[in-house]
């Protein structure tokens, strides 16, 4: 986003001034927080560390108690790696001693948000999914020797596993990894449920990534290697297996459990970085309930502040503005909070969690779900909303965590009134499940639900979703100069707040269904 900004801001004040409606007020938010002088945002930043205190001053114009540990702000220490790419290298040798280079950037790339060993020399050997899944009786470890060496995996799982069970387990993948012995892994993801081409994709990879300091809250501690290959580019690293990318991709696509092997390549890698310390803030806020019960519960109202920051050009820009990831979420908690502030009519707490270091891998979040400003136990639900899409009509929201929980209820209910239809994730291979900060509270036991502005599988909104994904999303162009269906907006801001006041106002606590998976973490 470039000179146009001044234009677009004195036009926003000037719609702002005519007219008061949601939109306008909406919008003015996403304005103050993803124009370029916030360079996009990044966890740890000046401008991230700006656009959390213009969160904590609406938080108190709307009449919001401090809820952190330092007044509005909950301060977390991070570690943040950059990758020196040319000090570091990846090779595959063969069995007979001849070095084959991979070329980093075009082939595959590593990824820091693991603490990567300086150097490492280890056997290659795929698995599959990489999954052990004992509720779905799947192992694709069983019978499998990975001690000591790199699992190579491509993502994603057999179709008759449940999308939510099979994202979750996706998520820990390294937890059993560990327990097996392995040292690192080699990621392939399945096109089908990328996001981002790998071409525009690859140039994240000289984006720092960032770690929660303290070790008891690092989920990938103990992985020496982790690397992102390309699909297109795969082969090279099945030489000499007996196997092809190609055949293995079809038997996934087919939604099959996949064959495992040993492949006669060693894996030889060296990882250059540069890394420093970093601090970055949650904000939040409490509406007090009314109840003298029911008060002492809260409900959670997540979104992220933080977007990628200042990146690799892509059309002479290089400002990742994050307008609608996730300036957009943070625009519908403030505005959630003025109304329902001047309300007030909330029987329990309502607690408005603006996260950073979400696209670090939702650490925020974990942070703030594991050391929490109120009793653990007291924590109801999580309701989230992260880049929610305003760019049709709003006549359907799609819904993470849908089939976790009996929220499903409460948003029925005050859905069906408006005409607004309900649906399940239409794309459960993308994962959103574990994606976004409610994922965090899951977790930990909560209930939770994240809202999108809705659409059905290979309608026209659909494509409207993919081809900004495609362009948009975690690129430049989430600038304020994109097209945005404002009346969508507003609409999806109005049962964002009737959404919050009906969990808030429930005869009973959320519960878990009875078959969810989840219900185990429960507190
Ligand atoms: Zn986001």
């Amino acid at each position: 986003m470039k000179c146009i900004l001044l234009a677009l801001v004195l036009l926003s004040t000037v719609t702002l001034r005519a007219a008061d409606e949601p939109a306008a007020k909406w919008w003015a938010h996403i304005v103050f927080l993803a124009n370029d002088s916030m360079n996009g945002r990044d966890t740890g930043s000046p401008e991230h560390r700006k656009a959390a205190e213009y969160i904590a001053a609406e938080f108190k114009k709307a009449g919001l108690e401090p809820g952190g540990t330092n007044g509005y702000f909950q301060p977390i220490k991070f570690r943040s790696r950059k990758i020196v790419e040319e000090k570091s290298s990846l090779s595959l040798v063969t069995a007979g001693g001849v070095v084959e280079p991979v070329v980093l950037g075009e082939e595959a790339t590593f990824s820091m948000r693991i603490e990567p060993a300086a150097s490492v020399e280890a056997p290659i050997v795929f698995a599959g999914y990489g999954l052990q899944i004992p509720e779905a009786k799947h192992d694709d470890l069983a019978g499998l020797d990975v001690k000591g060496k790199i699992v190579m995996l491509l993502t994603g799982g057999p179709s008759t596993i449940p999308g939510p069970l099979l994202a979750h387990y996706q998520s820990i993948r390294w937890q059993y990894l560990k327990k097996a012995g392995a040292l690192g892994t080699f990621s392939i993801q399945n096109p089908k449920g990328q996001d981002i081409p790998w071409d525009r994709s690859k140039l994240s990879r000289f984006m720092p990534a960032v770690a929660i300091a303290d070790p008891a809250l690092d989920e990938t501690l103990g992985q020496q290697v982790a690397v992102t290959i390309n699909a297109a580019k795969a082969d090279k690293f099945f030489t000499g297996s007996g196997h092809s990318f190609k055949e293995l991709l079809a038997l996934s696509n087919d939604g099959k459990v996949l064959p495992r092997f040993t492949v006669p390549l060693t894996a030889r890698v060296k990882v250059a970085i540069d890394a420093k310390a970093l601090e970055s803030d949650n904000v939040i806020g409490i509406l007090r309930g009314t109840d003298p019960t029911l008060k002492a519960e809260y409900v959670m109202i997540s979104a992220h502040i933080d977007h990628v920051g200042v990146g690799e050009p892509i059309n002479g820009d290089r400002i990742y503005n994050g307008a609608m990831d996730n300036a957009s979420g943070i625009a519908t908690l403030i505005e959630t909070a003025s109304a329902l502030a001047a309300n007030h009519t909330n029987q329990r707490s309502i607690v408005f969690v603006a996260v950073t270091a979400e696209e670090k891998g939702l650490l925020g979040s974990r942070y703030f779900a594991n050391r929490p400003t109120m009793p653990a136990r007291s924590i109801v639900a999580d309701l989230n909303t992260d880049m929610f899409l305003p760019l049709f009509p709003l006549k359907s929201l799609v819904v993470q965590g849908l089939e976790e929980s009996d929220l499903a209820n409460d948003l029925k209910r005050v859905a069906r009134p408006l005409g607004i239809e309900v649906l399940s994730d239409p794309e459960p291979e993308r994962n959103a499940f574990i994606r976004s900060d409610q994922y965090s509270f899951i977790k930990t036991g909560v209930p939770a639900l994240s809202l999108k502005v809705g659409f059905v599988k290979n309608s026209a909104e659909h494509e409207i979703v993919k081809r900004w994904r495609t362009e948009r999303y975690h690129a430049p162009s989430d600038d304020l100069a994109q097209p945005i269906d404002r009346k969508a907006a507003e609409d999806f801001g109005q049962i964002y707040v009737l959404l919050v006041e009906a969990v808030a106002n429930r005869a009973t606590r959320p519960a878990w269904n009875e078959n969810s998976f989840f219900k185990r973490f429960a507190r």
